[in-house]
């Protein structure tokens, strides 16, 4: 038998193969998927709430955590500038309580705002109180504690730091007089903060040991000026942000004259300077249905919930369906997802006596909604509520808390560098 003749096969490549190679990347396949898998991207973006506890909390904040699947997670200036929004939602009659939303950022962030809220802004807080008579049922040292937690209707940013070696003068103190007096015969009267009188010139009471080298007598302050010449102050005199709080109560005979003198601080120095009642935020509640919740089922879940996420929704020919009508009122307490009326999700270790005469037709669907109502919440997606205490209007204490955490990341960066 002749032997096979072996052939030499020579590939050539082209120009055009070597160029494409060169080019190629996988990703740019039409049938390869792009971006995250959806059980991954539910990671990441939500805070999955079961009903024994929530899952997937932490934000995922590596650069390369999906480089595998080809995903870029490195934050990037021009995404953030892109994404964040704020959105004004309610503000109160007042104008001192605002709810807003802050889409776009992570919750380092919106607790950054949080703290600088509390601790870091500045506000005027009365700091020394000089008694001249208290011969009411609150000690001394009572009332200025009481009269320091009033808040006080002025713009800290007119005014300056005091220190330890300062003056008291018209830049950095506000000086308040207190005289209140329930005459005998006369039933109790209550002391408002209403009587704090605000005096422009600062204080009256001459000091017992100043020696006075002028007519004038030495007070406790040395204001250049009067305080009603600054025009922020000429249509807007100083006061306590709220007149009706209660100081004290005088019975007949009873008597209270002091002075009291506030200076700007912060928080972080005393709770007193806080210019915020609370400032606090949440995550975005989101509620879906994962089936079509009907008829007696339906009317069942929406009376389960105790701040009407739910409502019906009539679909015509008799027939109603449940629906997501007010996911953000949702306050995650779970009652949608519990197995069993009456039964806590924390399981006691006492086993709970049945009411055997329940709806077990309903203790069994009950069972069913777990796996069919996912409560999720976003991540990036900030319900924030801010409560001053009437210093500022919340949109200006937030704007100058946003100016605060400016100042700190140029700090940072100017060390770093
Ligand atoms: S968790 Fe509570 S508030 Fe939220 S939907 Fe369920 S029952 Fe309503």
């Amino acid at each position: 038998m002749a032997k096979e003749e072996e052939v030499e096969i020579v590939r050539i490549v082209t120009d055009e193969e070597k160029t494409f190679a060169k080019n190629f990347n996988i990703n740019d396949l039409p049938d390869i998927p792009t971006g995250l898998p959806p059980h991954l991207e539910l990671q990441r973006t939500r805070v999955v709430c079961k009903n024994d506890a929530p899952i997937h909390t932490s934000s995922v904040v590596y650069s390369g955590a999906y480089n595998a699947v080809g995903v870029d997670n490195s934050v990037k200036l021009e995404n953030f500038s892109e994404n964040f929004k704020v959105n004004v939602i309610s503000s109160s009659e007042d104008g001192m309580d605002m709810e807003f939303d802050m889409i776009g950022i992570n919750a380092a962030i919106a607790n950054a705002f949080r703290r600088i809220l509390l601790a870091e802004l500045p506000s005027m807080a009365i700091e020394k109180v000089f008694v001249a008579n208290n011969t009411s049922l609150v000690q001394d040292e009572v009332l200025a504690q009481r009269l320091g937690l009033v808040p006080i209707a002025a713009d800290p940013r007119l005014f300056d730091y005091i220190s330890e070696s300062d003056q008291p003068n018209e830049k950095n103190t506000i000086v308040f007089k207190l005289h209140a007096r329930c005459e005998r015969g006369e039933p109790r009267l209550k002391v408002l903060t209403e009587e704090l009188i605000w005096l422009p010139n600062g204080s009256e009471m001459v000091k017992e040991s100043g020696e006075s080298t002028s007519s004038k007598p030495k007070t406790f302050t040395s204001f250049s000026r009067s305080q009603d010449s600054f025009p922020e102050f000429a249509e807007n005199p100083i006061s306590p942000s709220n007149l009706d709080i209660l100081i004290a109560k005088l019975g007949p005979g009873q008597e209270i004259e002091l002075e009291a003198h506030a200076v700007k601080g912060i928080g972080k120095t005393h709770a007193k300077w806080s210019p915020v009642g609370t400032a606090w935020y949440r995550m975005l509640p989101e509620v879906i249905l994962l089936k079509e919740f009907e008829g007696k089922e339906a009317e069942n879940l929406v009376k389960a919930c105790p701040v009407k996420v739910f409502d019906i929704e009539d679909m015509g020919k008799g027939r109603k369906r449940a629906t997501v009508a007010q996911p953000r009122k949702c306050t995650l307490c779970r009652e949608c997802l519990r197995e069993e009326f009456g039964v806590p999700i924390v399981k006691p270790k006492v086993k709970p006596v049945k009411d055997e005469g329940k709806d077990k037709e309903t203790q069994i669907e009950r069972k069913e909604w777990i796996d069919n109502v996912a409560l999720h919440r976003v991540k990036n997606h900030f319900i924030f509520k801010i409560e001053s205490t009437g210093s500022l209007p919340p949109e200006v204490l937030f704007t100058e808390a946003v100016k605060i955490l400016e100042d700190k990341c140029e700090r940072v960066i100017a060390d770093l560098s």
